[in-house]
């Protein structure tokens, strides 16, 4: 196990905007920054990452925490996983205590797919640099290409034995399983190897972890296919990878452009050239998962081709999926017979960069100018060469972007503009609406999602209201009317929204207030007290009467605590061991008004009703356990009515009725009571 003087080490070393930093292009705005959520598709982020409080939320799917949940939740490993990677990002040497086998046990198979992937690529490369027949085979053909050792060293390159199951038995040998190895793909179902006589590229996850390989045959006289890809595996999916994206990704970020090349070695070469921003779908066209992954990191794309332009029409129709994330798209065709890494070899870098640069062409002007020489003089195929690039046109999600395609398209391709342009709107309206349906959709299921979470929440037994009926303190102009009480509570707090005007809401404002604010002094001028102290005394009476469970547990630690004069401080609760105080404190931390920043301007909503939340918590702490108390003695007041009631209907005697009335005017007096200091609060 790592210890806890690590583990805190490692907490407060890491920086999420750092940690976030590596995998989601982030951008300022104001105390946070912003991204594209990592876990959804979203078009406008909602992914939120605030530095002061070293945690990240989204507001699209409602994922948070703090820089080892990102870990755990993005590269899809377990709590110590994720601590090894900080620790290893931040240099943090991790100090074990001695672990049981039980626990080993339960790590390793954890691990193990990893582990033994990692395993596979060790053999490879040792078979590549240290056996007589790798060396003369793979590591010749290698150093042919003109790799140097660095290089063969960086990207884990391998050679695979011709036998029939070197690497099976030998790893059979090391402890490893048939069946892991089945698993993994390394294993055929016969027992033989996978991969034989072949040049082993290592496939890295983004984070570097190996999570599969592709292999170049090196015998002539076989009818195996050229490059075989590691089928797909649990950690391994094609579809949501691009080869060299952990070498590639600083640089893509660093340049704002993604160069797409289409083999591995083009991406090993082009690296060691120095040109760094590359990456290659391996073994597939493009995919949206892949663009998806890119657009983490940049909006550009370029695309380089081999100079044959047999593939190139292809391959360019499926580049629609690309216009539609909104990327901007670029084409590079190399030279009549090149290829990126035969090129950069015979041109050399420099050369190579200022080529790409200068026959950069836009995709779609390409694409256009490219149909337009088939179509020449054939009516019939022209008009289906509008319909192709009206097609792609109307993809572009940017109505400025598409309406200076339809310029350009109609001037290259001697088309009247208003034809492409009407052409272009009938698409584009089809599609709107078809996304607005979609749209619809998904916002229903959000809302199911939400509803059945909150249910799930919710005390299962209401207490002395009936279900359905709202909480006694949302009628509260009658209550007070008719107790002659104080006037309602002015505007300024009741900006809480409707919906959540309930007991639960109260309940949670406390909380907020506990986790948020709790450690600090409640009263500068007066040091002696916390913000917890002070909510925590004034409702200690109160403390077994909450209805939501989860709150009540994070209360009552909170006043363990601050009886042990241990401080209260957001992380404590952020890196709690119980997993729903963890997700509680993420969603206090960052509330939903505070942090959308598009919400506000999508309903263009002035800053009047957001003060500034650190500025008031003091205010905020009263107010909050004054509603609190409200709230529990609307409670108790329907409690008595109902047993008056019960003691009119059942005639158990006037002693008993009285006796309730006595309670309920007393009751009352409170209730009036706090109603006013209420009241005092919010006017002061
Ligand atoms: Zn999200």
């Amino acid at each position: 196990m790592i210890t806890k003087k690590t583990i805190n080490d490692i907490v407060e070393t890491s920086r999420i905007e750092e940690v976030v930093g590596d995998f989601v292009n982030l951008k300022k705005r104001g105390a946070n920054l912003l991204g594209l959520c990592p876990f959804h598709n979203e078009k406008t982020p909602s992914f939120t990452v605030s530095p002061a409080k070293n945690i990240y939320k989204c507001f699209g799917c409602g994922k948070g925490g703090d820089p080892v949940n990102f870990i755990m939740e993005h590269e899809s490993v377990s709590y110590p996983e994720s601590l090894k990677y900080l620790a290893e990002k931040y240099g943090i040497e991790i100090e074990e205590t001695q672990t049981s086998q039980a626990h080993k046990e339960e790590q390793q198979k954890l691990d193990s797919l990893y582990v033994l992937n990692q395993y596979a690529r060790d053999f490879y490369h040792q078979q590549l640099l240290q056996t007589d027949i790798g060396k003369s085979v793979g590591l010749s053909y290698l150093k042919n290409r003109g790799f140097t050792d660095e290089t063969i060293e960086k990207f884990g390159l391998g050679y695979a034995p011709k036998d029939k199951d070197a690497f099976t038995q030998n790893a059979k040998r090391n402890g490893f399983k048939g069946q892991q190895l089945k698993k993994l793909g390394l294993t055929s179902k016969y027992d033989s190897d996978f991969f034989r006589d072949r040049v082993m590229f290592t496939i890295h996850s983004v984070s570097g972890k190996v999570i599969g390989f592709g292999g170049r045959i090196m015998s002539k006289n076989v009818k195996a296919p050229k490059y075989v890809n590691t089928p797909e595996t649990e950690v391994y999916n094609k579809s949501k990878v691009l080869y060299g994206a952990y070498f590639a990704k600083r640089a893509i970020r660093k340049s704002d452009e993604c160069i797409l090349v289409e083999g591995y070695t083009d991406v090993v070469s082009l690296h060691q050239g120095g040109i760094e921003n590359v990456v290659a779908s391996s073994g597939t066209s493009l995919t949206v998962e892949q663009i998806r992954m890119v657009k983490r990191y940049t909006q550009n794309m370029k695309i380089l081709y081999d100079g044959d332009s047999a593939g190139v029409k292809a391959a360019l129709r499926g580049l629609d999926l690309v216009l539609e994330q909104d990327m901007n798209v670029k084409v590079v065709m190399l030279p009549e017979g090149e290829d990126p890494d035969s090129y950069l070899q015979s041109v050399g870098s420099e050369a190579f960069k200022e080529y790409i640069e200068s026959q950069a062409n836009d995709f779609i002007l390409f694409k256009s100018e490219l149909l337009f020489q088939e179509a020449s003089g054939d009516p019939v195929r022209q008009a289906a060469m509008i319909k192709d690039i009206v097609a792609s046109i109307a993809k572009i999600p940017d109505p400025l972007k598409r309406s200076l395609y339809i310029k350009e398209c109609g001037h290259l391709m001697k088309v009247e503009e208003e034809i492409l342009m009407n052409e272009v709107n009938q698409i584009v309206t089809k599609s709107v609406h078809q996304a607005e349906d979609q749209r619809k959709k998904d916002q229903r299921q959000y809302a199911r999602k939400k509803a059945a979470e909150k249910a799930e929440n919710l005390p299962s037994d209401p207490g002395n209201f009936p279900p359905d009926a709202p909480p006694p303190y949302l009628m509260e102009d009658e209550a007070y009317d008719i107790d002659g009480g104080a006037a309602p509570p002015p505007q300024s707090l009741r900006r809480r929204p409707a919906a959540a005007n309930s007991s639960e809401y109260q309940e949670k404002d406390i909380i907020r207030l506990l986790i948020t604010y709790g450690g600090q002094q409640f009263n500068p001028e007066n040091n002696d007290i916390t913000v917890a102290h002070f909510i925590l005394s004034n409702i200690e009476d109160v403390l077994d009467d909450f209805d939501n469970d989860l709150y009540q547990r994070v209360a009552q630690e909170c006043l363990d605590l601050t009886i042990d004069g241990t401080p209260i401080t957001p992380e404590y609760f952020i890196q709690h061991e119980d997993k729903d105080f963890r997700r509680l404190a993420i969603d206090v931390l960052q509330p939903e008004f505070e942090m959308s920043p598009q919400w506000l301007e999508r309903h263009d909503l002035p800053l009047r009703s957001q003060p500034m939340p650190d500025a008031n918590f003091n205010l905020d702490s009263i107010s909050s356990i004054y509603w609190f108390k409200l709230r529990k003695l609307d409670k108790l007041i329907e409690r008595n009515k109902a047993s008056m009631k019960k003691a009119i209907d059942e005639k158990t005697g006037e002693e008993d009725v009285m006796k309730a009335m006595k309670i309920h005017q007393k009751l009352m007096e409170i209730r009036k009571d706090i109603a006013l200091k209420l009241n005092t609060v919010i006017v002061r």
